[in-house]
């Protein structure tokens, strides 16, 4: 079937594909007349289309690639485990090998303090067990007014309607009448595009001060956590200042809110730590993992659970917690956990991002600051983000925003690059696989579509 299929043309897919298949964050209408772009392959760090195009995946994927393609180990677990034992349930007083192994592994290499998990299938069904269970948990503690979860703006908790609402993305609050009630939001710590005339350190300190405000306004007793990304993904590679992680740790602390870190893009190596609450000092009582967690070879998500919430909702007045997914803990996806995991601990990758291939990165692409679309360039480790601005001088953006970042992508695809673009802001998540080597073929590349971008630009008139 497999091997039938593969005779299809890229036009016959495109045209199956248009008809039938409705996109994720897609705006299916305006879909060109061939429809979308078919990868059909990929290997190490390159995808290739199924008219055998090659590009380099500075992308993981969708953050989550963090091995890189053609793994044949993860691929070798996952066949044997299918044939072992494809799938049975954790529900009724049951576990399976490699479940009960990977909880003990996920205890191992997170912080400490987070010793229990829940398993899931994605970010978001994550972050909607997250909620269940911080609102159980204070109902459990008699504490039942503290309901309300706190978020930022522009923050990415996945698509359900409560991982949604728990994010603060207006447009996408806009499909289907969210936020739910009991999720509000502050301000995000986005210093090179909210900060003013405030220096980083003062405004790490006046986004977090947003967050007392908040608790201020709907009463401590009302408060059931707060909700943040290490590093924003999504919301365009937002890296907080230092300032702000210990201000909130302490404001939560304070009144009794509950720490939620959701680390589904900075864990499993992404920021050069194996989990980005070590860089910034989170000290979280839920942690959401996903996508690196199998480098997005199959699904699979987690909650780690922090003492005090696991101490109350696992203990005697616990009960039952009626909740669960028929995969939760699929046994073949932890298989390839736990190889993915033993992979990146074998390979050094997390130490090689940290301390050699993340620095390298980060100090080429200083070098674009002398390009004149380049505001900003920031990362930490193999997270970051490229700035494209009318004004450096006055850190000012293009108006209407979004186009010059898209016109930019597209110069990118076009010439065998995948980024992507949230506003004018070019986003890079590359396989931690990446040696000094593809960091230059990269910097050639990107190099070359910001000044085709630069040509347009001028075309139109906008610089
Ligand atoms: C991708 C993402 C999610 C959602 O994960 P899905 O697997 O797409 O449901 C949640 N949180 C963050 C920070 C993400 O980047």
């Amino acid at each position: 079937m497999a091997q039938a299929a593969r005779r299809n043309s890229t036009a016959e897919w495109q045209a199956q594909d248009l008809a039938h298949h409705l996109h994720p964050f897609t705006d299916q209408h305006a879909l060109p007349g061939h429809g979308v772009r078919v990868i059909a392959r990929a290997e190490g760090t390159y995808l290739f289309d199924s008219d055998g195009r090659r590009l380099l995946d500075a992308f993981a994927g969708l953050w989550c690639v963090n091995l890189g393609y053609g793994r044949k180990e993860l691929a070798k677990v996952a066949y044997d485990q299918m044939i072992e034992l494809p799938y049975y349930n954790t529900f009724f007083k049951t576990t399976t090998p490699p479940a009960a192994e990977l909880s003990k592994i996920l205890a191992d290499i997170t912080p400490k303090g987070l010793d229990r998990v829940f398993y899931g299938l994605s970010g978001s069904d994550a972050n909607d067990t997250i909620a269940r269970m911080a609102r159980h948990y204070w109902n459990l503690m008699g504490k039942k007014t503290k309901k309300t979860i706190i978020g930022r703006h522009n923050g990415y908790h996945g698509s359900t309607m409560a991982a949604a609402s728990m994010g603060g993305m207006t447009y996408m609050h806009a499909i289907a009448d969210l936020p739910l009630p009991g999720f509000v939001h502050i301000q995000q710590p986005y210093w090179y595009g909210e900060g003013g005339d405030l220096s980083p350190a003062e405004f790490g300190r006046k986004a977090a001060k947003a967050l007392e405000d908040k608790i201020l306004e709907l009463g401590p007793e009302n408060c059931a956590a707060f909700v943040g990304e290490p590093i924003q993904g999504a919301g365009g590679v937002i890296i907080p200042p230092e300032t702000y992680w210990p201000e909130i740790q302490r404001i939560c602390k304070q009144y009794d809110l509950l720490v939620i870190a959701d680390e589904v893009i900075c864990g499993f190596g992404r920021t050069g730590y194996w989990f980005a609450s070590e860089h910034f000092k989170i000290e979280p009582d839920f942690m959401t993992l996903a996508k690196g967690l199998t480098s997005g070879y199959l699904p699979l998500s987690a909650v780690m659970v922090g003492k005090r919430v696991a101490d109350v909702i696992a203990g005697d007045k616990g009960g039952e917690f009626n909740h669960g997914y028929t995969y939760s803990g699929h046994p073949v996806s932890c298989a390839v956990a736990i190889e993915n995991i033993r992979l990146l601990r074998e390979e050094g990758l997390v130490t090689r991002v940290h301390n050699e291939t993340g620095p390298y990165l980060a100090k080429r692409l200083q070098e674009l600051k002398d390009h004149p679309l380049v505001g900003e360039v920031r990362t930490l480790g193999f997270i970051g983000a490229i700035e494209l601005v009318k004004d450096k001088a006055k850190r000012q953006f293009f108006k209407p925003v979004g186009e010059v970042g898209t016109i930019c992508r597209d110069h990118c695809f076009a010439n065998g690059l995948v980024m992507r673009a949230t506003r004018d802001t070019m986003l890079l998540s590359p396989p931690l696989l990446w040696t000094a080597a593809h960091v230059d073929e990269f910097m050639e590349l990107t190099r070359k579509a910001l000044d085709l971008t630069l040509t347009d630009v001028k075309k139109k008139g906008w610089l």
